[in-house]
């Protein structure tokens, strides 16, 4: 942004912001990269300074974790993955070791400010606790302290969806729109939301939990499955990647994402049964999320083998029918299949955020 920029931001007098911008630029925690070209004079474009600071982010989404280093406007450094463990205090050694590798690839001046961890979880609002978590079976670990005490840096923990509408909001597609929700299916069904710039947290870190919905018992004709949650009939028991695999060996098709919407497309009727059950239950729960909060736009990320085929096509269409008619825009809706490092690059954001802003 330009000097202008922050003047009307902050609704501050332009010699004001000159005055405080030279102090930080002097200080190297901002520069200028870039020119506005304009008809008077061209206007300087102003950014975090690269070498201000660097952040470690580590994701546990998926089975096989990664950490990344980002600088302050987050460009990835330095990057490694490693298996997440199965208990504790084997992903703590492991998530400690990672921070290690990534320090010695790294200059030896780099200034390490922060980590960030997102974890598959319910997370407490200081952004330290692990409150509990059925994918690690961890109940009330205190993350932040037991990584913080390895490697001597303030360590912040949050959700893996809250983490990627962390990525989303300062370095993807979705800088400078307030109100947008991202809806991530893989093995589990995550949920964010971001309003007026920032992710909703809720009291108990379950701000928009749709994947406990209990959908099946009126959208779908087959009993309600038990879920992981406790509760039965949940969306995640119906259209999650690991329910729709569970579906498919059950009548016979190969439990693989990439075989059943082969065979949806050719015209099988159980694999177009099962992805069109999984796809309106979805799509009711991200209807009724749309008409509550009214977000400029609804980011579903699924797995690559589901984005071209009939599962989304079924979803979009599940959706549209389903809205209001003045809801009913199509821009609003985005299917994506993201890279798998954008989770680690998010908690690195929120550890970047934390440190700069004090903030979420
Ligand atoms: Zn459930």
């Amino acid at each position: 942004m330009t000097r202008s920029d922050i003047a009307s931001s902050l609704q501050l007098s332009k010699g004001r912001v000159s005055v405080i911008t030279g102090q930080l630029m002097s200080q190297g925690i901002i520069e200028e990269y870039a020119y506005v070209p304009s008809s008077r004079r061209p206007s300087s474009l102003l950014r975090l300074h690269p070498k201000y600071a660097s952040f470690i982010g580590i994701s546990l989404h998926n089975r096989e974790a990664s950490a990344v280093v980002i600088d302050p406007n987050g460009t990835v450094l330095a990057k490694t993955f490693f298996e997440r463990g199965d208990d504790y205090e084997t992903s703590i050694r492991r998530m400690s070791e990672a921070v290690t590798t990534l320090k010695n690839e790294c200059p030896e001046e780099t200034n390490f400010a922060a980590v960030g961890v997102a974890l598959p979880a319910y997370v407490s609002m200081d952004k330290q606790v692990c409150i509990t978590s059925s994918v690690l079976g961890w109940d009330n670990r205190d993350v932040s302290t037991a990584i913080s005490k390895e490697v001597g840096l303030p360590v912040f923990v949050e959700n893996d969806t809250n983490a990627l509408a962390v990525y989303e909001s300062m370095f993807g597609g979705m800088r400078n729109i307030p109100a947008f929700v991202v809806i991530a299916v893989g093995d589990g069904i995550g949920v964010a939301y971001t309003i007026d710039g920032s992710v909703h947290h809720g009291e108990y870190g379950g701000a928009g939990e749709l994947a406990h919905l209990p959908v099946a018992r009126s959208l779908t004709e087959e009993a309600p499955r038990p879920c992981r949650c406790g509760n039965k009939g949940c969306l995640e028991t119906v259209s999650s990647s690991q329910a729709i695999r569970a579906r498919a060996k059950e009548v016979g098709l190969p439990p693989n994402i990439h075989l059943i919407s082969t065979k949806a497309r050719e015209g099988d009727p159980e694999a177009l049964r099962i992805l069109h059950t999984a796809a309106n239950s979805l799509g009711y729960a991200a209807a009724s999320l749309i008409q509550i909060l009214d977000p400029r736009h609804i980011i579903i990320a699924i797995e690559d083998d589901l984005l071209h085929g009939v599962f989304t096509a079924a979803l979009r269409q599940f959706i549209e029918q389903n809205l209001m008619p003045s809801f009913n825009r199509p821009e609003r809706l985005q299917f994506t299949c993201y890279d798998t490092l954008v989770w680690a690059i998010g908690a690195a954001g929120l550890a970047s955020r934390k440190h700069l802003f004090r903030s979420h």
